[in-house]
């Protein structure tokens, strides 16, 4: 079984590599830094952050730099590095610079497929990672789980992907199914995401209905856990079907109570079962509720 992990992806910029360039990932790192004083700045390639979640995931996300006077260049592309009286200086795509004591780059990860002689045992690797079946099988008797095979890099899969193979191997007839895993980006306020994002819905031909609802209205007492209460829940449904295909939201503790989501979407529950399902008051789940009377089914 092979589990060799990832890499850091180190994006071809100019003066990168000279650069004393890897710390160890910290969570929410831009925010903790800028809570204790320091100006940062946040340089994203794209035009909003998390592109591959709902539009308004990215929007929601970006106010709260914003708020916390974080500098956010959305569509700016780092083309160079260099130093310059003991500051690293970023050039832009197109001119302009930002300049910093610290330079952090966070542009992913890659699949640690090199050097492990996986030609060997005849199978193929490419920059995506080793492609595996539905028993998480690479080969002949090879197993691979997890980051080196690009498919959702998460602990949570790896430990999933474990399973599947000890079943395999124990011959147990098994099929991994990654419709509702959970993703999870520890900022503040958190952001959860499960199952299908609404232009994938629409890419695979559904008919999509989604709802879109504010906390502090959907739920019974917001003031319970914040101040002020803030967050959103956003849904996507099968009007065909009557179920739920994909959630996200943004909002304190999401990364707990997503899993309502998750379960309605693998178990394909039907929304008229969501609508007469009664959520424990004050909790965040109860925003479900709200959320599925208002999908126009
Ligand atoms: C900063 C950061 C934060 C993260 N936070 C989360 C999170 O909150 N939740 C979440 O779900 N996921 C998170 N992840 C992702 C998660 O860490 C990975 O998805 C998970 O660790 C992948 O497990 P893995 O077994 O594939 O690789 P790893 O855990 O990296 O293990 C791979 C192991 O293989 C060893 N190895 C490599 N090559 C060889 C070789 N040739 N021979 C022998 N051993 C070898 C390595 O030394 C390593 O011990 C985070 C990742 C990072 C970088």
């Amino acid at each position: 079984m092979i589990a060799t992990g990832s890499d850091a992806r180190i994006p071809a910029i100019d003066g990168l590599d000279g650069d004393p360039r890897r710390r160890p990932g910290r969570r929410g790192g831009r925010s903790v830094l800028r809570r204790f004083g320091a100006h940062v700045t946040i340089v994203e390639h794209g035009e909003r952050l998390l592109a591959r979640e709902d539009p308004a995931v990215g929007e929601l996300i970006a106010q709260r730099p914003c708020d916390e006077g974080i500098e956010l260049r959305l569509g700016a592309k780092a083309v160079a590095v260099s130093r310059r009286e003991g500051k690293r200086v970023v050039r832009l795509e197109g001119g302009g610079e930002v300049s910093g004591r610290e330079l952090r780059v966070a542009t992913g990860r890659a699949p640690r497929v090199h050097g492990i002689g996986v030609e060997t045992v005849g199978i193929q690797a490419d920059a995506q990672g080793l492609m595996i079946d539905e028993r998480c099988r690479a080969a002949d008797r090879v197993w691979a789980i997890e980051d080196v095979t690009g498919v959702l890099p998460f602990t949570h899969v790896g430990m999933y992907k474990g399973r599947i193979t000890a079943a395999d191997i124990a011959g147990r007839s098994v099929r991994a199914d990654y419709t509702a895993i959970p993703r999870v980006v520890s900022s503040d306020p958190e952001v959860a995401a499960v199952g299908l994002t609404g232009s994938q819905a629409r890419e695979q031909g559904i008919a999509v209905a989604t709802a879109r609802v504010a906390l502090a209205d959907a739920i019974a007492r917001p003031w319970t856990y914040e101040q002020n209460p803030r967050g959103e829940l956003g849904l996507i449904a099968d009007r065909d079907r009557e179920v739920l295909v994909g959630a996200w939201a943004v909002a304190p503790m999401a990364g707990e109570w997503i899993h309502y989501a998750a379960l309605a979407i693998k178990t394909k529950t039907p929304i008229s079962v969501l609508r007469d399902t009664v959520a424990q008051f004050p909790t965040f789940t109860e925003a479900y509720l709200k959320g599925v009377e208002s999908l126009e089914l």
